[in-house]
């Protein structure tokens, strides 16, 4: 069997073709939100509806990180590697200080609840940019079924001046989110409403130096499944869930390879020594797969 399918030849570059795709844990019943401490050799993801963050290292295997989680979903590091939460539960953004308290970043916008923060970046300026879907609130599977007073929008936060505005607010469902390396680009994932004919695709906005975004025309369509959540190497290459497996996608928007994965994959990010290892994270469980490819430097 193989671990890949090779679309453009030079996907082929990017792979190793004996480095497998691994199951680190399963177990689970929905992981997302995975986000590798290299200072710490582990990773932290989120499982959803039990409502904990689970941590995985090599020498130690798997443990719960923090239970309740408030369920948890995507996660980041700032620039002083601290840990940037989306809750469902309590509709907010959080980061985690290096002594353990938790601080508040957004939990409302024009005096009205966030939706439920579904996944976050930071940019090099320390501004923290995350997706407000209404999924968390829409059954008490993944946190609590709750009336929705604002659209899905992008928002960014200054952590210095509290200040929180709205980039992007025609979206329909905006989801997971990356710069490119030079931050001139933003890729923004769209996965619809559940269950309708909804578009499935990747954006791409330009980036101005004061972070205005402009563009935002369809960049690439997911198929089979949906863009959930998308991390890009120092080439620019987006790595994008799919239902098959994992994407790779050519900073112009070109399908290039798949890394296939037996479960539903909704996330991934870059780790292990050197960046060089793709996380994956797949309905029951968490993957990972050595890569000839290295991360881009943001997490
Ligand atoms: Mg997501």
């Amino acid at each position: 069997m193989s671990f890949y399918e090779v679309i453009d030849p030079k996907f082929g570059e990017y792979v190793l073709f004996n480095a497998p795709v691994k199951q680190l844990a399963t177990g689970f019943d929905w992981v997302e939100g995975p986000v590798w401490f290299g200072d710490a050799n582990c990773l932290l993801f989120s499982d959803i509806p039990n409502n904990r963050i689970m941590r995985w290292s090599p020498d130690t295997g798997v443990s719960t990180y923090r239970a309740p989680s408030n369920y948890s979903n995507g996660h980041t590091r700032d620039l002083q590697g601290r840990l940037i939460s989306c809750e469902h539960g309590l509709r907010r953004v959080t980061r985690t200080e290096h002594d353990g308290t938790i601080t508040v970043i957004a939990d409302q916008y024009d005096g009205k609840p966030l939706n439920s923060p579904n996944d976050v970046v930071v940019k090099s300026d320390g501004t923290i940019w995350f997706t407000d879907p209404h999924y968390g609130i829409m059954t008490n599977y993944e946190g609590y079924k709750a009336k929705q007073e604002l659209p899905c929008n992008l928002y960014r936060v200054t952590p210095d001046t509290q200040d929180i505005d709205v980039m992007i607010g025609d979206g329909n469902c905006p989801n997971g989110l990356a710069f490119s390396p030079d931050e001139t680009a933003l890729f923004l994932a769209d996965t619809g409403r559940m269950f309708s004919d909804d578009p499935q695709h990747i954006r791409r906005f330009d980036v101005a130096a004061d972070g205005a975004l402009s563009g935002g025309d369809v960049f690439h369509e997911i198929n089979p499944g949906a863009s959930d959540g998308i991390r890009l190497d120092t080439d620019g290459n987006i790595w994008s869930s799919a239902a098959d497996g994992v994407h790779c996608i050519s900073p112009k928007g070109a399908l290039m390879g798949k890394i296939l994965v037996p479960e539903l994959v909704s996330n991934v990010c870059f780790g292990g020594r050197g960046k060089q290892q793709l996380f994956i994270t797949a309905t029951t469980s968490v993957y990972a797969i050595k890569l000839n490819r290295q991360g881009a430097q943001r997490p």
